[in-house]
């Protein structure tokens, strides 16, 4: 049950960090969060290059080398747990002297790492089909970068939530985009579409990987804006995140979106990329 913090292996009860961090005081910082399947990490390098990115876009420079990372976070991940695992990976740019919004010139960042176990009966419950509405992206405009500034998503998730629903579909100026922690796909007429990547959605691995394994099974895949109209028409809607895959939209504003139940297409990519995550299980 140990954590990482900037080097070391500690209890959690013991990884302290200074009140006066940036990514305390101004969400100054940014995050991955990388599944384990049988102890092994999903995608990793994928991963570690989105955080780096991820950093530079902040102005900050790589905390670790790619091999410094991969023998970090696999010391987290149990291989012997027989359930999924999560590690959540968290660089801020550390503490100052006092609170400045200014950029630091020197700093010395913060680099914490946990491992979780992914819930198997919330990954059940998803593949019933989950409900979604839609909402006003009220994020900023550089939703490409895996920001801890989350407040907006927060919201949005919790708006999605008090009216009975997990995820909220994301509009910007007459286009859904993305889900408030999660990739949209949908499908109309045997064709699988998701937007192409911009500053207003985040690029996500699982995305990434969804459109991977769809083209293997030879469906047809275009990467295009999705108007809000397109969405409503939609025979069937996804929605994509690490940790809870490929999540079926059977009601999207309180409508049955297709049939009302999980569609054939989802079916069939759902199956393979179970398939893809147990070839790495059993590696
Ligand atoms: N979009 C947002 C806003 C997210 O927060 C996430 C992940 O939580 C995703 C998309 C999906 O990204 P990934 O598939 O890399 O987990």
């Amino acid at each position: 049950t140990d954590v990482f913090l900037n080097g070391q292996f500690l209890p959690l009860a013991e990884a302290n960090v200074s009140v006066l961090d940036r990514g305390f005081l101004f969400a100054d910082g940014v995050y991955e969060v990388i599944p384990a399947y049988g102890g092994k990490l999903f995608r990793l390098q994928q991963h570690l290059d989105r955080l780096n990115s991820s950093l530079a876009a902040i102005r900050m420079k790589p905390v670790m080398s790619d091999q410094q990372w991969t023998k970090t976070l696999s010391q987290l991940v149990s291989p012997h747990t027989q359930s999924d695992q999560s590690v959540y990976v968290q660089v801020t740019r550390g503490a100052g002297t006092n609170r400045d919004h200014q950029l630091p010139t020197e700093y010395s960042a913060t680099t914490f790492a946990m491992c979780q176990t992914i819930d198997p009966k919330s990954l059940d419950s998803i593949a019933n089909g989950i409900n979604a509405i839609t909402l006003d992206d009220i994020r900023w405009d550089w939703c490409h970068i895996k920001s801890v500034a989350l407040l907006g998503n927060i919201l949005l998730k919790q708006q999605a939530s008090d009216q009975g629903c997990t995820e909220a579909i994301l509009l910007r100026d007459g286009f859904a985009t993305e889900g408030s922690a999660s990739n949209l796909f949908i499908v109309k007429d045997q064709q699988l579409i998701t937007p192409p990547k911009s500053h207003h959605l985040l690029p996500g691995i699982t995305r990434d990987l969804v459109l991977e394994l769809a083209i293997k099974e030879g469906i047809s895949c275009i990467e295009q804006e999705i108007s809000e109209q397109q969405l409503f028409d939609a025979d069937e809607i996804w929605l994509t995140s690490s940790t809870k895959e490929i999540m079926p939209v059977v009601k999207l504003n309180r409508q049955a979106v297709g049939n009302g139940q999980p569609g054939n297409l989802w079916q069939q990519v759902s199956t393979s990329y179970s398939q893809f995550k147990n070839q790495l299980r059993n590696q």
